[in-house]
């Protein structure tokens, strides 16, 4: 029986709870209603302990297997949304303008309530299982303020695993790879500053714009000229602003733009190569350049036996036709990876079927994979806690 008979079961209830989350969308670490309703609802469930107020607004519950001592393990959803105006049309779509669960973090909420509500009942395991709702994943903040906040001390954590929904992956079926699985994000911000002046005697000015122009061509050449072609990187600049008038060549010009890799060694490397590339055209033209570069996000990084365990258990949940243990990785990035770098784990993608594109405005949650979901955190729980025989 690939599904759990119980999370088939829990199916309306939990997706009764995904569709209320998601009509009262919350941003960042204000999440006061979502954090409210998952705390309640945990304290109906009988966790052993349910802590709120962990890296501002997540919340930590505790269930105690009834089959002995054994270590912790925690199991990661995330509780924000987007700002976006919602066009899905649906009956529970949002109910707050210009936010919306754009990225299924509703889904991912209720699944874990689901299988905390499951877990909570059986305690077919040993040791102790440690459920994590995280804020402030979209802004890439939330893993590192719960960390920071000693989560993982806290609660003993040792192991540490996270699921995602992926549209256009078949529906209710799971991908996953070893290594790095999503990519780190970097961003970083470029301010060109010249000399203004009148548009008609550019001879006394320096343009930034024009510099700006340069640099922006002359970076394209580190993915093609630069880095290691087997390895990917992307480059983006992703928003330029200056000047105001058609006759004023302005003082500055400013650019935003985004790096993403898949191995940690070519985030410094890029931004090595960022820094040499723009400070030498600006040079070249009597300009200086002020560059910011930071990195919210690392490499998602999957750890081989945590990642093994988690592919068997997607395929006792979804049949061996039902997991993909080479996925192709993406390059979006996810801040539990923040969690991968500081314990052992492994992060798996559910398939959300044919829907929009996460972070479109008319994406939303299947509510068809929620047992799916709940059967991955259950069989996962028992499998990594398995009492001794
Ligand atoms: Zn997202
Ligand atoms: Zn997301």
């Amino acid at each position: 029986m690939p599904v759990l008979n119980r999370a088939a079961e829990l199916h309306d209830e939990v997706a009764g709870w995904r569709r209320h989350i998601h009509a009262h969308p919350e941003l960042g670490f204000e999440l006061p209603q979502t954090a409210n309703f998952v705390a309640d609802r945990l304290r109906e469930f009988g966790c052993d302990q349910v802590e709120t107020g962990v890296g501002q607004s997540g919340i930590v519950a505790v269930i105690r297997g009834s089959r002995g001592e054994g270590p912790a393990i925690g199991l990661r959803a995330d509780m924000d949304a987007l700002p976006i105006v919602e066009t899905s049309g649906a009956g529970h779509a949002s109910g707050t303008r210009g936010i919306m669960h754009a990225c299924g973090h509703d889904g991912h909420t209720a699944m874990l309530l689901g299988a905390a509500k499951y877990l909570a009942e059986t305690r077919n395991f040993a040791g102790t299982c440690v459920l994590i709702f995280q804020p402030a994943e979209e802004i890439g903040q939330g893993a590192k303020a719960m960390i920071g906040d000693g989560m993982l001390e806290r609660f003993g954590i040792e192991r540490v695993f996270g699921m995602h929904n992926l549209p256009g992956l078949k529906e209710g079926t799971f991908a996953i790879k070893p290594a790095g699985i999503m990519g780190s994000v970097s961003r970083f911000t470029l301010k060109v500053k010249g000399v203004g002046g009148h548009a008609a005697r550019p001879n006394v000015t320096v343009d930034p714009i024009v510099v700006a122009s340069q640099i922006i061509l002359a970076l394209q050449t580190i993915v093609s000229r630069n880095t290691d072609p087997v390895s990917p990187v992307v480059v983006s600049v992703t928003s330029i602003a200056a000047g105001t008038a058609f006759n004023i060549i302005p003082e500055q010009a400013e650019m935003l733009g985004t790096v993403r890799t898949l191995e940690a060694a070519q985030v410094e490397q890029t931004r090595a190569a960022i820094e040499r590339v723009t400070r030498g055209i600006a040079t070249a033209h009597g300009a200086t350049v002020a560059f910011e570069f930071d990195n919210p996000a690392s490499v998602t990084f999957n750890h081989s036996a945590e990642t093994d365990l988690a592919a068997q258990v997607a395929a006792d949940v979804a049949g061996e036709t039902g997991i993909d243990r080479e996925a192709r990785p993406v390059l979006a990035g996810e801040d539990f990876s923040h969690m991968l770098v500081a314990r052992p784990g492994a992060l798996i993608f559910i398939g959300n079927g044919k829907s929009a594109g996460l972070h479109h405005p008319a994406y939303d949650f299947n509510d068809a994979i929620i047992p799916q979901g709940i059967s991955y955190w259950v069989r996962l729980t028992e499998a990594a806690l398995k009492p001794a025989s």
